[in-house]
């Protein structure tokens, strides 16, 4: 990573406007309130990232009330990376800040050689905890998660790995991700008869990926679960990003492993659509795909990724206004189903 932070005043003193304007949402039935917007550290954490621009961007998000930061075992490059930037930053700029945060990891994907690396088992989860907390410097993380169903472990072993992670202080609270609606039904009830809750699922949901509709949100309704939304911008193709070309410093451009020209190719009329429902609000796209998400109840929190702190800026204005007429709705419907 290039340390180059003299560009930005080494002490970091917040913003003391920085809960007036966002909106915090309670996390299912839970007594926690998760802010609307949520910042995570999939991409631009990783070693290959500028860190100066990392620290501004993570303190951009603090100063507009943002208070969850979300990570992973593996996200970097290389893995573990993002975690390690994170406590460097928690270091220098948050330490007295830690109590205003909500820190979240996850296990579940690959992360290291060997069968203990990977999937659902007690020994990957407890593990894999320990080392994030050493990663970032801290003595517990708010929220674990396991980071995908795997069908090959005993869920109830998944869930007992949750359950002695919050036992022993490691998470004061703990979420699944990317699991279908049954079987999230039945994690959630193994962990209500030990006496824990599971507090939130995070799903992929924007406007033109709306899998988690049908049996997941309900679920998580019926069931008093918090929900947010991860990639709400479908990692950038809600944006005016791609509107002309593909820029060289996009996320397309930069690593093409998750997000390709093709995928924006077939999306992109859409988002020319959109741009002129958003036109009319007054909102760009970004700003119209997050006011969508955050339109009703459904979900707790949206879970945006940035490069560059405009985004962000951009993005928490959303919030301006989030209430839509009946047939903008449907003209967004239309649009997104087409
Ligand atoms: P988004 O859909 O918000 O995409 C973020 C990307 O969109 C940015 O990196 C940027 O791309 C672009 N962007 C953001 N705002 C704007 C804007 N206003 N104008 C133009 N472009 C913009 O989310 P992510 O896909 O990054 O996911 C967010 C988080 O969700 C992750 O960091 C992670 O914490 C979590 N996640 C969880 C997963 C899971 O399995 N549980 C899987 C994936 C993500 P560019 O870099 O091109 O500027």
């Amino acid at each position: 990573m290039k340390i180059n932070d003299i560009s930005q005043p080494e002490n970091y003193l917040p913003n003391n406007d920085r809960y007036s304007k966002m909106i915090y949402r309670r996390c299912g039935n839970s007594g926690l309130l998760l802010s609307a917007l949520s910042f995570g550290l999939w991409h631009n954490f990783g070693e290959n990232a500028d860190f100066t621009n990392a620290r501004t961007l993570l303190r951009t998000s603090f100063d507009l009330g943002i208070t969850h930061f979300d990570l992973a075992n593996n996200y970097g490059p290389p893995y573990g990376s993002a975690e390690t930037t994170l406590g460097k930053v928690l270091k220098k700029d948050f330490a007295t800040y830690r109590d205003e945060l909500i820190i979240s990891s996850k296990a579940g994907y690959d992360m290291w050689a060997g069968p203990y690396g990977n999937f659902g088992s007690r020994k990957y989860l407890i593990a894999s905890l320990n080392q994030s907390l050493k990663r970032m410097g801290l003595d517990y993380v708010d929220i674990f998660y396991h980071h995908r169903p795997d069908e090959e472990t005993p869920l109830e072993e998944t869930m007992d790995a949750l359950y002695q992670i919050v036992r022993s202080g490691k998470a004061l609270y703990v979420g699944i991700s990317n699991y279908p609606a049954e079987r999230t039904a039945k994690a959630y009830d193994i962990l209500k008869d030990k006496g824990i809750r599971l507090l939130i699922h995070q799903p992929r949901y924007n406007m033109i990926d709306r899998w988690s509709e049908a049996a997941l949100l309900p679920t998580l309704k019926e069931k008093g679960m918090g929900s947010i939304a991860f990639s709400p911008l479908a990692q950038g193709i809600l944006t005016d990003r791609y509107l002309t070309k593909i820029p060289e410093d996009s996320r397309v451009a930069a690593d093409g492993r998750y997000l390709n020209k093709t995928q924006v190719e077939q999306e992109i009329e859409k988002v020319r659509l959109l741009r002129s429902i958003a036109g009319r609000r007054g909102q760009s796209v970004a700003q119209l795909a997050i006011a969508w998400l955050l339109k009703d109840d459904n979900l707790t929190s949206v879970l945006i990724g940035a490069s560059k702190a405009e985004q962000i800026k951009e993005n928490v204005a959303a919030l301006d206004n989030l209430s839509f007429t009946t047939s903008e709705l449907e003209e967004i419907n239309s649009i997104c189903f087409s």
